[in-house]
């Protein structure tokens, strides 16, 4: 995933705390209807621990290969891979993924690491394929949880990875060393590994080779096929025929793009329609895109750098990532190109190019600023182009429209992707990962990245280029993989390890449950229904008419008729529930009056919201 940026989200304080919620998602998630089975049900964390129990995850046999994908297969993001081996474990990437409307006031989703903290002295290393999110998001919360094993990488992501966890200074200092491309790197009694250098939208990434007496497992994490009208470019085919040619055991790849026939349009293509759009502005370019693209970013920089204009960077993941590209030497500038947007104004508008975060309408972005007018100092004019170089998120496009209309109705242009062709994406489609199969020819495949439908449609690619339908599996979230018989097949054990949702949101630290995400949702759909009764302790009577305040439910001005019962119907049910009892028993007053009230409600508006009864003894 591209997404670096992070979206609706609040401002970050430390001290996060991470809760769990057993089972997996409801099924609008896109696991609908496939291999029930294993799985713990969403609904019932309790059923899904006896299950768990009944069925014990058995010790790896000796010169057996396990392999777990604890995320990023039923979803696009919060990857996370542990491959197991001689009795020690590698984990490859821990990323989020961002919450949704499943999961209000949650700042990230992560994997479940059970099966690792369990086992967390057998954890040996973490290798990280490249610098998004998606894969590296997990680390401050997750890192402290499986024994704070050294972190091997490359360079730019080691460098992000640290940023990232000095958001968090409380944590650990992380153990991270920068790996070069080829070098081989030795992991505990077993394990050797090398990197291989992949195409994506960040320097730096990686796909990984882990030597095993089988063969090869050979991982692309993130990638896509930089080449030229369906022809792969010659270093692409340097790297995969070297690959091709060794004895390759299991292809592990990505497969966000599968559905989408052919070859991805390419990032050259990309800068060169971008470089058209940065020297004919006549008057300022405003670029929106993602701070995660940092490739894009640096060519435009240097592009409007060469044309002689100013460089004006807006939103905090732009300038921390710009700020990192600068230090590691991937961008290099004259003194004065990037300028802080106060100084905007000493220029002509033809040499000016801002570059801001916020092209998905998120809320508090700086492009969603800019275009309310509400960015202190970039406000946009007639003749202003703003440059949209990102594709839309399912999900954000109603924000993207609204960011639109708002740009346009200062008299700003707008040139997005369905216009021009001024974005690509990180990810291969079809016909590159048919080129990737056909170049690395492994005897096994495992689809990951992606949600099931898009698993199963690269399976189906696997086979219909000549895997046979037993040498391919199509994970879950927990699946337990092994290798057994000494290379020779693969199998998906009946056993799961645990793959609940692992929240984390900035509250504090503390042990929150299911429970509170229903109360969010229930409030933000369903509203709250506040009941303030006072009764007479001695003869359980209310006194007078109860009060009731309601938020996001029904207009109560309207509702008289309806009010009219609630408070009748209030009355009844606590004086018919105090009438049997000496002394009171609050709690079973209060359970009564959520209960008949409830039902009321429901009955008469079709809405559920929370009830809040209030008693007051006097
Ligand atoms: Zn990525």
């Amino acid at each position: 995933m591209d997404i670096q940026t992070t979206p609706r989200r609040r401002t970050q304080q430390p001290g996060r705390r991470t809760f769990q919620r057993g089972g997996r998602r409801p099924a609008r998630q896109g696991t609908e209807g496939h291999s029930a089975h294993n799985h713990n049900d969403h609904e019932d964390v309790r059923r899904g621990e006896r299950e768990r129990k009944r069925m014990p995850i058995p010790k790896l046999e000796p010169g057996d290969i396990r392999i777990i994908p604890l995320g990023g297969v039923e979803e696009v993001g919060k990857n996370m891979t542990a491959i197991e081996y001689g009795g020690e474990i590698v984990v490859v990437d821990i990323g989020v993924q961002f919450p949704d409307e499943q999961t209000p006031g949650v700042d990230y989703i992560i994997p479940d690491t059970s099966y690792l903290e369990e086992r967390a002295s057998a954890v040996k290393a973490v290798l990280v394929t490249h610098g998004h999110l998606d894969h590296i998001g997990g680390i401050p919360f997750v890192m402290g949880k499986i024994g704070n094993p050294p972190i091997y990488t490359t360079l730019l992501t080691a460098v992000m990875i640290k940023k990232r966890q000095e958001e968090f200074p409380h944590l650990a200092k992380l153990n991270i060393e920068v790996i070069a491309r080829g070098e081989t790197l030795r992991v505990g009694k077993h394990f050797s590994f090398r990197f291989f250098e992949t195409t994506h939208t960040i320097p730096d990434t990686v796909g990984i080779i882990m030597d095993t007496p089988y063969g090869n497992i050979v991982m692309t994490g993130d990638i896509k096929i930089d080449h030229k009208n369906g022809v792969p470019e010659p270093h692409e085919v340097e790297t995969f025929s070297a690959i091709g040619k060794e004895k390759n055991l299991l292809l592990i790849a990505d497969s966000t793009n599968v559905e989408k026939p052919g070859f991805s349009y390419s990032e050259r293509d990309v800068h060169i329609n971008l470089h058209k759009i940065i020297s004919e502005a006549t008057g300022r370019l405003i670029v929106g895109t993602f701070a995660s693209l940092l490739e894009r970013i640096i060519f435009i920089i240097k592009d409007a750098e060469e044309m002689g204009k100013k460089i004006v960077i807006e939103g905090r993941s732009m300038k921390t990532n710009v700020e990192i590209a600068r230090e590691l030497g991937l961008l290099s500038v004259h003194r004065g190109t990037i300028i802080p947007a106060e100084e905007m104004q000493n220029y002509p508008d033809n040499k000016i190019v801002v570059l801001a975060t916020g092209a998905q309408g998120d809320e508090y972005a700086a492009l969603m600023r800019i275009s309310n007018r509400a960015h202190k100092t970039v406000k946009l004019k007639k003749g202003d182009v703003t440059l949209l170089s990102s594709s839309v998120i399912p999900g954000n496009e109603k924000a993207v429209q609204k960011l639109k209309d708002n740009l346009a109705r200062q008299g700003a242009k707008i040139i997005h992707n369905n216009i021009a062709d001024v974005h690509s994406s990180g990810h291969s489609y079809g016909g590159e990962l048919q080129w990737v199969h056909e170049m690395v020819k492994a005897r096994f495949f495992m689809p990951v990245h992606g949600y099931h439908h898009m698993l199963r449609v690269h399976a189906d690619m696997a086979e219909r280029l000549g895997t046979p339908e037993k040498n391919i599996i199509v994970p879950d979230n927990g699946s337990v993989i092994e290798i057994v018989e000494e290379g020779k097949r693969i199998i998906k054990r009946k056993e799961n390890a645990s793959a609940g949702i692992v929240m984390v949101d900035s509250l504090g630290t503390g042990d929150v449950k299911d429970v509170v995400i229903r109360d969010r949702q229930m409030l933000s759909e369903e509203g709250i229904f506040m009941i303030v009764a006072i009764i007479n302790l001695k003869t359980g009577k209310v006194r007078k008419s109860p009060d009731i305040i309601s938020r996001g439910f029904v207009y109560l001005k309207e509702s008289q008729d309806l009010l009219h019962r609630v408070r009748f119907l209030i009355k009844k049910t606590i004086e018919t529930a105090t009438s049997k009892q000496h002394p009171i028993n609050f709690d079973y007053v209060r359970n009564e009056v959520r209960e008949t009230v409830g039902k009321l409600l429901f009955q008469e508006t079709h809405k559920r919201p929370i009830i809040l009864p209030v008693l007051i003894e006097v």
